[in-house]
């Protein structure tokens, strides 16, 4: 028996705009974990490609360029007030890499294996020490895969657009709510089917489905959870 959640390292996965890192931001915050997007990480490469010209008119990669600029690229996390920022050497590049552009883009960069390799030795690195919580496409298959907690996120399709739209449009962007849908769906399509790592749920895993649940139940959700898996005698409070 013990009295506090132990040094553990959380693996979320899921489809896109399932919440994971809403969620994952919560339990970091609720019981003293380090938060890490693994999906900003190929974000930040996306951005940085475009922004080098490594993405050719047609929105084909220019692969070999994108792979060679990987030494040059500066991209980690800084923590700002409550959250975990990501940076491109000293610029915060958080708003940037959300934008439909970016999300158009993502699923091909993130498919070539060695901007896959890059990116999960950044990640590993970044984690050194444990007692984190990260999500992605395949923390609990291939980052993690002796994550000491495996989640698979999942909620009903026409939800999941809803939540993305309601989010770009607080953050001042124009979205199509079809467009929104369709990036989705895009990605989850290529998300699952590529060749590196595709996304899979782990055997090992625990489901959720969250499309008809609040955030306040997907904490007690978890903490029952960790409760049951850990043993634990004193179980924090939950703030929210
Ligand atoms: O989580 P987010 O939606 O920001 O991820 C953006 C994209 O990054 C995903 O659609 C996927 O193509 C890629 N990704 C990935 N593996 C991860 C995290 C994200 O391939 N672990």
């Amino acid at each position: 028996m013990r009295n506090t959640i132990p040094d553990i390292i959380i693996a979320i996965d899921g489809y896109s705009s399932t919440g994971k890192s809403t969620f994952a931001k919560l339990v970091a915050r609720e019981f003293g974990f380090l938060y890490l997007d693994s999906g900003a990480m190929y974000r930040g490469v996306t951005l940085r490609a475009i922004e080098s010209g490594f993405v050719r008119e047609d929105n084909s990669l220019d692969e070999d360029a994108i792979i060679a600029d990987l030494p040059a690229l500066d991209l980690h996390f800084e923590r700002g007030e409550g959250k975990t920022l990501l940076y491109m050497g000293a610029r915060c590049i958080e708003e940037e890499i959300r934008t439909m552009k970016v999300s158009g883009l993502v699923s091909p960069v993130s498919a070539v294996a060695k901007v896959r390799a890059w990116v999960d030795a950044k990640l590993r690195s970044f984690s050194e020490g444990g007692r984190v919580i990260m999500d992605g496409r395949d923390i609990g298959t291939t980052v993690f895969p002796g994550a000491e907690l495996k989640i698979f996120m999942t909620a009903d399709p026409d939800v999941r657009a809803r939540r993305r739209y309601d989010e770009l449009l607080s953050k001042g962007q124009a979205p199509v709510l079809e467009e929104v849908k369709k990036n989705l769906q895009d990605r989850d399509y290529m998300d699952s089917h590529r060749e590196t790592s595709p996304l899979r749920r782990p055997e090992d895993s625990f489901l959720l489905d969250n499309t008809h649940m609040t955030m306040h139940e997907e904490l007690v959700w978890i903490l029952g959870l960790i409760q049951g898996r850990f043993s634990l005698l004193d179980p924090p409070e939950l703030s929210c």
